[in-house]
């Protein structure tokens, strides 16, 4: 029996918990990760790592590795859908619609002025590999492949776990502050009595990962996952999502593949290997397509939210917390979304800095984003319906009948302008799953730890699609490039390694001096920038000074250039005046107090 203390224990080595190992190590807090299977995930399951999470990647060092080995941009422009493949119909392989993907290869002129980073397509195989190596390479980490948590035990100083080398048998129990149940779910979360309520079972799923050259079959090089439905069976998801791999070669050239499958819960065929192949051979329309298969993942479609995301000091985060349908790519991005909203909170905590009444703001913060992820993900997967209605196909009419149905979509007769109208609403409808900027980039936070300036909610146009910049408290910092002495960068990126941010305009001195003085006072990890619009810039250089270089903060700042914003270390602003103030010191290190939670007097939500 070895014992062992440190920090933070964190249960569970997929995307959460390695992207949580890696946030607290680059804050400088000591953890030990352990993970119950020997290695990474074998499987294909996520691989749209969104924008907010490359942001994330990019501070830590890692997004190069994932670009690099990433889809290029020009092959994942799209989404789209087929009349089948291959076989003897003259309509096969016709398109039926198309849709912009997640920025649309970085070409949206909403996702280039959103943010620095694109969305990248890397499957999770091969994400999480990466991770792990950047995870291991900072000398606070420990972690531990093929080590399980069995039990656990909290008291009001911190957790007891008891943990089993699987290598060896050996079992050794760990003392922590504080437990991340990163576990996708399996253990953590009954342990401590915090259950998960929601939809399950809504579909079976089969995933086959397999090689293949699939090139003289297809066409569209910017296709990043094809809908292929067979007139034959009649329906979008009764056929086949096809989804290439890379990894060297991408568009109809990759050399690895998935395919998608839904099985009705009760067919046995599912469980069948010769059944799955069948389906896909008929799909395809290649008889005697036998590749080889990497692996074959089952898995249920739900929507599953925890009750809660804390008890005590234990938190759970990722899959552990909420469980979704891919559509959307919120899986994933959401757990790393989670641990970068806990992981400051725990740093600043354990460094001193706050009240561990901060960490309370975890829960309140996360689980509304999260619970919305959970709605958005099931209605975009109901939608997918509306297109097999549009389409006028079905598993119950014939092969003919479903082929009289969509012929008209690339033969003109009568029908056609009618027919193509009502598939292609249906079709942009499904931008809800691929253009959901707000949902996946644009979510914002309300606790005590964000201080509301009594600006009314923007109105949403679209609360899904459309991500609005705003400096609101609770926001998303807005992108803007900007320059200093000649070396351009992301104003967002100021806040790396745990800063706090303190953003004044260009007649907003006072501030900066008001946080210069804080800075020096308390020991804050805070910056400090004064932007200043091109036609305000003086000849002689102004202290903290970066220049709005394309006028974007000018037009997204929407505080006057008197007044100051306050950007967590997460990157969301926590406190904002539109203009000067009487005390500048003393309104900023109240805000301060409240976010920390360093005084008493602060109101509870
Ligand atoms: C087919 C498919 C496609 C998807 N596509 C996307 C997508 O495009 N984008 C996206 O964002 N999401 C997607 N997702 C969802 C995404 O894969 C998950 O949300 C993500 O893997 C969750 O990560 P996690 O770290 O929370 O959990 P997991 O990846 O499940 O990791 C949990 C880890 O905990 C370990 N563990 C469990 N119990 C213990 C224990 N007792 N002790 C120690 N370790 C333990 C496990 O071995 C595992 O390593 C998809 C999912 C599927 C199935």
């Amino acid at each position: 029996m070895t014992d062992l203390e440190v920090p933070v224990l964190i249960v569970g080595g997929g995307g959460a918990g390695l992207s949580a190992s890696m946030f607290l190590s680059h804050l400088n807090v000591p953890n030990l990760l352990i993970s119950r299977r020997p290695e990474t995930s074998k499987i294909p399951k996520a691989h749209m790592i969104s924008q907010r999470s490359m942001e994330i990647f990019t501070e830590l060092g890692v997004a190069d590795t994932i670009l690099e080995k990433g889809t290029p941009a020009e092959n994942m422009k799209s989404v789209a859908w087929y009349a089948g493949v291959n076989g003897d119909h003259d309509g096969y392989g016709q398109r039926l619609g198309r849709l912009d993907t997640w920025g649309g290869g970085y070409t949206d002129a909403d996702y280039v002025a959103g943010s620095p980073c694109r969305t990248v397509n890397l499957q999770q195989l091969h994400i999480e590999p990466i991770l792990k190596n950047h995870a291991e390479s900072y000398p606070f980490a420990d972690i531990r492949f093929n080590h399980e948590l069995t039990s656990l035990e909290q008291d009001d100083e911190g957790v007891t776990s008891e943990v089993v080398n699987r290598g060896t048998e050996e079992r050794y129990r760990v003392r922590s502050r504080y437990l991340l149940g990163a576990d996708g779910g399996r253990t953590v979360g009954d342990l401590v009595g915090l259950k998960m309520s929601g939809e399950t079972n809504l579909m079976r799923m089969v995933s086959t990962h397999f090689t293949a050259d699939l090139s003289p079959y297809l066409k569209d090089e910017d296709v990043i996952l094809r809908w292929l439905i067979n007139p034959e069976f009649g329906a979008s998801i009764a056929s086949g999502v096809l989804v290439p791999m890379g990894p060297t070669q991408w568009g109809t050239h990759s050399e690895e593949w998935v395919f998608h499958l839904q099985f009705p819960m009760d067919d046995p065929g599912a469980f069948d290997g010769e059944k799955v192949l069948e389906r896909i051979r008929a799909t395809l329309g290649i008889p005697d397509f036998d590749p080889p298969i990497h692996g074959t993942t089952r898995w249920v479609q739900e929507g599953m939210l925890a009750d809660g995301f804390q008890a005590g000091r234990v938190f759970l985060l990722g899959d552990a917390a909420h469980r979704h349908p891919p559509m959307g790519a919120l899986g994933l991005n959401s757990a790393i979304h989670d641990a970068h909203n806990l992981c400051w909170k725990l740093a600043a905590v354990l460094g001193g800095a706050a009240n561990p009444d901060l960490l309370n703001t975890y829960e309140v913060e996360r689980r509304p984003v999260d619970a919305a992820n959970v709605k958005q993900a099931l209605e975009s997967a109901m939608n997918m319906f509306r297109i097999d209605a549009a389409l006028g196909i079905s598993p119950d009419k014939s092969s003919e009948e479903n082929w009289a149905a969509i012929r008209p979509l690339w033969t003109d007769t009568p029908e056609s302008p009618a027919k193509r109208h009502v598939v292609n609403k249906a079709i942009a409808a499904q931008s809800c799953e691929f253009r959901g900027h707000n949902t996946e980039f644009g979510y914002t936070y309300t606790s005590w730890a964000i201080i509301d300036d009594g600006s009314p909610a923007p109105e949403q146009l679209d609360a899904n699609r459309l991500y609005l910049p705003s400096t609101r408290p609770g926001s998303p910092l807005p992108h803007a490039w900007v320059e200093r002495q000649g070396r351009r960068l992301a104003l967002g990126s100021l806040t790396a390694d745990g800063h706090f941010l303190l953003i004044a305009g260009e007649h907003g001195d006072a501030w900066l001096e008001a946080a210069e003085k804080i800075a020096a006072e308390t020991n804050l990890a805070l910056r400090i920038a004064r932007v200043t619009p091109l036609n305000a810039v003086l000849d002689t250089p102004v202290k903290f000074e970066y220049i709005d270089i394309q006028c974007a903060w000018q037009r997204k700042r929407e505080i006057s250039p008197s007044g100051a914003i306050l950007v967590r270390p997460d990157r969301f602003v926590a406190f904002r005046s539109m203009g000067s103030v009487n005390d500048h010191q003393g309104a900023l290190g109240a805000a301060f107090d409240q976010i920390l939670r360093r005084t008493t007097n602060v109101a509870s939500e």
